[in-house]
């Protein structure tokens, strides 16, 4: 046997060359808790062939018992809730009561696209006339491969893979090699539900398992992740014609004008921020705030994060748990360092924490942030926010739209009409007002240019994970 470091995990081979496994190590204190056996690629083929099989039973069942074999799923998460949230915080590192939070939370986003379903499913007359009639049909696209991100287990299969199943589509999922526990739970969750065999396949693995399960005869890629390794996925199978539904990285602006009311946003500023230990996609990572307010704003984001707790995520005192493993510390404690050698200044944070071991990183505000400067250009995935200030409207548009990314966007002004005119001119998938936010099943989600090319949720989400066909005939 030997081992290879991948990131900060060992991950262990056999002589065969294919048997491997994939140890899980607690980012609280860097504890092993286990360890689980990678999918080999006879296992990834198996995979896609038991998902093949199972698909037209799975379409031709109808909506309503896809529904109930889904809600049976649903009833086994809710029994098994305490088991999915301590995984979660266990293996990624968000505080348990987020993590209980995102259990009742995705039963929620279930059942809501459960109910949205019909009407969204639903054939539809779409030209008639006395001699003839047109029918539109939404039809699944058949075999999916669907390939997570660690930063939201639970709610991504939801927002990932819900509305395709519920659609007629039948997944193998990959989550992320960072939450094997997790992915391991999941298919006894499965396993013990009435969803039919092969209609949900789990896998185990890394890159190199999604690479090799992108190779197979699939339908439609879902994958969620970095906009490198959606880039490199939609590479990879560009000749094949796969469709590629890409949801990826961001580098959100805060956008807080000289009208905003501070003391009512500042929690929305910094938990868009901070919570998850920043690692949201379309968190809030540049702010931009009108030079009249930079006093203020600087002010109460200090005192919000004394009122924050840094810690273990299995502690329920905890608001701020480590971040997801020592390689995502290391690239953040890079960018920081960027900042500070170019010039940034350290409002607060700016280090680890004393006396935790763990890949903690303190909540961070840096100020004299310039455009050159990492924290600027690049997605800042953990805990710390890059403050610049500007003087006009026209200004804080084009430094908002100064990114590849065009995920999300966080807008703070009491001006209905200022709203209207900044919204319109950002160019990203979901604008928020104050403390108004977009996170709901029925609200689309997704970005402009490099975040990415598709919707989840609303009727949109259910549109993108089937295709038309139109029936016509005489009358
Ligand atoms: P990642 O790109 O490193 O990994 C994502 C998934 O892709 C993992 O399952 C990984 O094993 C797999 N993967 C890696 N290389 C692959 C390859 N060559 N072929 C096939 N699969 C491969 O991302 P991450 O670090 O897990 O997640 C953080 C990123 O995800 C951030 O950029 C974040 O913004 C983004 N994200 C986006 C959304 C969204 O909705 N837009 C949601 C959550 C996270």
């Amino acid at each position: 046997m030997s081992f290879t470091i991948q990131g900060d995990r060992k991950v262990s081979f056999w002589y065969d060359g294919h048997m491997s496994k994939i140890t899980s190590i607690n980012p609280s204190t860097y504890q092993v808790i286990g360890s689980v056996d990678s999918s080999t690629d006879q296992e990834v083929q198996a995979a896609v062939e038991k998902a093949r099989q199972a698909q037209p039973a799975w379409e031709n069942a109808g909506l309503e018992e896809r529904s109930k074999a889904i809600q049976s799923f649903m009833k086994i998460s809710q029994e098994r809730a305490e088991d999915i949230a301590e995984i979660m915080s266990q293996e990624m590192g968000k505080p348990i009561l987020s993590s209980r939070g995102q259990v009742k939370e995705t039963v929620e986003y279930w059942h809501a696209y459960l109910d949205m379903a019909k009407e969204a499913l639903a054939p539809e007359i779409i030209f008639e006339t006395d001699e003839e009639r047109h029918t539109q049909y939404r039809e699944p696209l058949g075999v999916l491969a669907a390939i997570s991100p660690w930063n939201f287990p639970f709610l991504a299969l939801a927002w990932q893979m819900g509305q395709a199943l519920i659609a007629g589509n039948t997944i193998v999922y990959k989550p992320s090699e960072e939450t094997v526990l997790f992915a391991k739970l999941v298919a006894e969750l499965v396993a013990a539900s009435d969803l039919p065999e092969g209609v949900l396949n789990i896998l185990i693995g890394n890159g190199q398992v999604g690479e090799q399960l992108v190779s197979q005869t699939i339908d439609g890629i879902l994958f969620t992740g970095s906009t490198a390794t959606g880039q490199r996925i939609t590479e990879l199978v560009a000749k094949s014609s796969v469709r590629v539904f890409t949801e990826m990285g961001g580098s959100a602006p805060g956008i807080v004008f000289e009208d905003a009311d501070v003391p009512t946003i500042i929690d929305t500023i910094y938990d868009m921020r901070f919570e998850n230990t920043g690692q949201y996609c379309d968190g809030l990572k540049r702010l931009l705030v009108h030079e009249s307010k930079l006093d203020e704003v600087l002010a109460a984001l200090a005192e919000a994060n004394l009122k924050r707790v840094v810690g273990n995520a299995s502690d329920e005192d905890t608001d701020i748990g480590p971040l997801v493993a020592e390689r995502q510390l290391k690239l953040l404690e890079g960018q920081v360092a960027d900042a500070l050698d170019k010039g940034a200044k350290v409002q607060f944070g700016g280090k680890q924490p004393d006396g935790l071991e763990g890949a903690y990183y303190l909540p961070t505000v840096l100020t004299e942030v310039s455009y050159d400067m990492r924290v600027w250009h690049e997605e800042v995935f953990g805990p710390v926010l890059a403050v610049v200030t500007f003087t006009s409207e026209d200004e804080a548009v084009k430094l908002a739209n100064d990114t590849p990314y065009g995920l999300g966007a966080f807008v703070f002004t009491n001006s209905k009409e200022r709203y209207q005119r900044i919204a319109k001119q950002l160019k990203v998938g979901n604008v928020a007002h104050n403390n108004t936010l977009y996170y709901r099943p029925q609200i689309p989600f997704g970005g402009y240019k490099q975040s990415g090319n598709s919707r989840t949720n609303g009727v949109e989400g259910f549109a993108e994970i089937t295709q038309i066909k139109v029936v016509s005939e005489e009358k």
